[in-house]
């Protein structure tokens, strides 16, 4: 089947069933994206690195590029695409674009990945927005795509995260300067809840890992008995 809409960002409104990537091909029930962008989707294939979630095509047990950081706060990890191409531009659309009809089939899509990992965890903390960039942007990426995993899987989202600092963009930084950059930049104001908790961290790139380890170091020393995280690209 396939049929044009004219609405623009907001055809998944007026469209439900036209595909949210290319916005001109229609998709089945079921399914998140239409058949031609689901075979354009980079989609991470296993075996995984269990320390970022992409694949690991090497002989050791975490990636090559795993290889050279210290070791991560987290148990394990899961990305769903590659860093490139569609899943790059789907991504960009819904960061600064304000493309939101995406985060839901790239939550769905993220969702099933997590049912694979077998992971169950108490809540979902996706990683929080400084409030000036959420003032900005009026939204938070990671925070939609989070809530619509919550939703598969009956799982709360808990935003007990906060950004203390106002930093750079870690896109626009090199290695080293990406990790002084994010150093401390969460707080957890209400450390009770986290105490014991299986914790599922969430955001939308994982690059150099600064950002997951910053926030994810910063649920541990709140008590969390296990943090793992999924990220929807691996960069
Ligand atoms: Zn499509
Ligand atoms: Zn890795």
């Amino acid at each position: 089947m396939k049929f044009k809409c004219v609405a623009g960002r907001f055809t998944s409104l007026f469209c439900p069933s036209l595909c949210p990537a290319c916005r001109n091909n229609g998709r089945a029930d079921g399914e998140e994206l239409c058949p031609e962008c689901m075979s354009n989707t980079p989609f991470i294939q296993a075996p995984f690195c269990p320390s970022c979630g992409g694949t690991n095509d090497g002989i050791f047990k975490v990636c090559r590029h795993c290889l050279r950081e210290e070791s991560f706060p987290w148990t394990a990890a899961t990305s769903l695409m590659e860093f490139r191409g569609l899943a790059r531009e789907m991504i960009h659309r819904l960061k600064y674009s304000g493309d939101t009809a995406l985060a839901r089939p790239l939550g769905l899509l993220a969702s099933r990945r997590l049912s694979e990992s077998g992971f169950r965890p108490d809540f979902i903390v996706p990683v929080p927005l400084h409030w000036i960039n959420g003032l900005i942007r009026g939204y938070n990426q990671s925070r939609l795509f989070a809530e619509f995993i919550s939703a598969q899987h009956s799982i709360q989202t808990r935003n007990v995260l906060k950004r203390r600092k106002w930093t750079r963009r870690q896109a626009k930084l090199g290695r080293d300067e990406r990790k002084k950059n994010i150093i401390n930049a969460f707080s957890v104001p209400d450390r009770k809840i986290c105490r014991n908790r299986a914790i599922l961290l969430v955001d939308d790139v994982f690059t150099t890992g600064a950002t997951m380890r910053s926030a994810a170091e910063a649920l541990l020393d709140a008590g969390a008995g296990e943090v793992r995280i999924l990220s929807l690209a691996r960069g």
